[in-house]
């Protein structure tokens, strides 16, 4: 069991440095966008890359293939995630009106309220299951901050770190 643990984290740390991520430390917004584990920001936290593969949009590592940080840090802990991607959706919203209301313009005038809703309406729902993967490492990265040796010292202090 602690073999085949140590020895999966190599192989993951080696093919993301290669195929998807630079050389040098990723910043956090990188590392987050990415759904990279927020502690060594290298490894990727769910078990398929397609969030759009909805049976398994939420399928996480137990652990960080890279470091060997633990994902669901306590029972329940993702619950919390559903305010995160709420005000995530909201945001992406404020983010479409803004951008609806300068090319196209809002009037009470037409159906331009209408449109915008039901565009905004399409947007969110396409963009929910990356969302929800996205507000799920948000809400870790509140609890598990970078750590520059994780990788040079994985799991060892992997389990006890969790501030
Ligand atoms: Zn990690």
């Amino acid at each position: 069991m602690k073999a085949g643990r140590t020895f999966v984290p190599k192989i993951h740390a080696l093919k993301y440095n290669l195929f998807s991520m630079p050389a040098h430390e990723p910043s956090y917004l990188t590392a987050l966008l990415h759904l990279r584990c927020p502690r060594c920001r290298k490894g990727f936290l769910f078990r398929t890359a397609n969030p759009y593969k909805l049976n398994h949009t939420l399928d996480m590592h137990a652990h960080c293939p890279v470091c060997g940080q633990k994902t669901e840090l306590e029972t329940g802990f993702w619950y919390g995630t559903g305010y995160v991607s709420y005000a995530l959706s909201v945001a992406l919203s404020a983010f479409n009106l803004a951008w609806y209301w300068i090319f196209f313009g809002i009037s009470w005038k037409d159906n331009s309220i209408l449109y915008w809703l039901l565009i905004n309406a399409g947007i969110v729902l396409l963009a929910m299951p990356y969302l929800m993967r996205l507000s799920r490492v948000l809400y870790l990265s509140l609890f598990v901050h970078f750590d520059p040796q994780a990788i040079q010292q994985p799991a060892a202090s992997a389990h006890a770190s969790q501030t």
